[in-house]
């Protein structure tokens, strides 16, 4: 079933692109999607988080052209983009596009000699839901660049750029975790990631259980602006607690210790935030630990504790979130659950035993149906290679 949806989605792909552009491409390009296990909120505080790429993914059929002139076609929005190369700078395409456009200017900025292109996209990934659709588009035109003109661009070297275009050209304020997934991901294996200075290590990550993507349908509309406040209180945390710490340079560098015996400096809000942060980095660790030991029970029960936390302290759920969180955790063989991503909508991960899958899904999804009015859509994932030229 799996292997006839592939091949089906190729040949739709290939012949769109035989339908715009004339002809077969050079290049297929497959880029996840990510989930994070635990460590939200973290990666912009210069602390850990826990992803992995999923068996979700964005396809670019692409080929080089030998002018300046990028031009391409997204299958799931029906439209197309284009813009040239020695104006890139210039924002005259559609916003989604922006996403490409930006890693061809970051591209050029880190002083990368690039061409024109042309290709189709499709993907798998749902837009906006906190599964990382754009860093799975910002890598994978990164990759199109790194491997239509021979660039040898390290794969650390393509989250950053690829981060770099959704910051500073896209405008969203956000860290590396997601571009750093989709760029170095193995599958089995999840990334214990350091977002201070991107070491990393690789955990496998058994048969026995399946994560369950549980997507609310509901798109975060808050999340942009509150992203940005979270972030900016973060920062006033860090000020605030350095008048009597002066060592620190991000919450990553506080302990629960720190924090409690300075609490005085902070309002209410501020030591809640605080308090999310450096007691998700801890559990973060503890994470990779349980794993380790496959612990699933000590595993699911910080996913439960992360999100008790970013529902209360850190204020980033949303009802349906915690609807679906609760319709979860209802069912024997589920472990824990999290809402992931920014938060507000989107996505919860459930941790299901793999012979409790179909009971978990047949209840979570009327579940949530009778309590919301809403349809959830829900994806168990496995843990997916990052970008590849497929
Ligand atoms: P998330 O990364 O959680 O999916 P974002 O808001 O960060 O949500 O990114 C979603 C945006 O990325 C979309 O609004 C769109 O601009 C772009 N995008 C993602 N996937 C596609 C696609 N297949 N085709 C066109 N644009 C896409
Ligand atoms: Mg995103």
């Amino acid at each position: 079933m799996r292997l006839e949806a592939t091949v089906k989605r190729l040949k739709s792909l290939m012949q769109a692109f035989d339908t715009f552009y004339k002809g077969t491409a050079d290049v297929l390009i497959c880029a996840p999607g990510r989930i994070n296990i635990i460590g939200g909120h973290t990666d912009y505080n210069e602390g850990f988080v826990l992803p992995m790429a999923i068996d979700l993914n964005i396809m670019f059929a692409v080929r080089a052209r030998n002018d300046g002139l990028v031009d391409f076609f997204s299958l799931n929005l029906h439209d197309s983009a284009h813009f040239y190369l020695e104006r890139v700078e210039l924002r005259s395409t559609p916003q989604w596009a922006q996403y490409v456009q930006g890693v061809a200017w970051a591209l050029m900025r880190a002083g990368y000699q690039i061409g024109g292109l042309e290709g189709v996209i499709h993907s798998t990934v749902p837009v906006g839901a906190g599964l990382s659709s754009s860093a799975a588009l910002e890598v994978a035109a990164a990759w199109a660049w790194n491997v239509l003109y021979n660039l040898h661009i390290p794969r650390e070297e393509i989250a950053r750029i690829a981060q770099r275009a959704e910051v500073e050209f896209v405008g969203v304020p956000c860290g590396i975790m997601d571009q750093f997934t989709v760029a170095v991901a193995k599958r089995g294996h999840v990334i214990r990631l350091d977002c201070r200075d991107l070491s990393y290590s690789l955990h496998p990550f058994g048969r026995e259980v399946r994560f369950v993507a549980c997507d609310t349908n509901v798109r975060r509309t808050l999340a942009s602006s509150e992203y940005a406040v979270r972030r900016e209180q973060c920062n006033e945390a860090v000020e605030r607690l350095s008048s009597a710490l002066p060592h620190i340079r991000a919450l990553r560098d506080v302990t629960l210790e720190d924090l409690e015996r300075h609490r005085h400096l902070l309002s209410d809000v501020l030591y809640r935030r605080a308090r999310h942060v450096i007691t998700e980095n801890e559990r973060v660790l503890k994470a990779v630990h349980a794993l380790s030991r496959k612990d699933f029970v000590a595993l699911g029960r910080l996913l439960n504790e992360s999100h008790r936390s970013l529902r209360e302290d850190y204020e980033v759920s949303s009802p349906e979130l915690d609807t679906m969180w609760q319709a979860a955790n209802e069912v024997d063989g589920c472990y824990g659950a999290r809402l992931t991503g920014a938060g507000f909508g989107g996505n919860v991960i459930a941790l299901v035993h793999r012979d409790a899958l179909r009971s978990f899904l047949t209840y979570v999804s009327r579940r949530y149906r009778e309590q919301t009015g809403r349809i959830a859509t829900l994806r168990p994932v496995r843990p997916e290679e990052g970008v590849a030229t497929v």
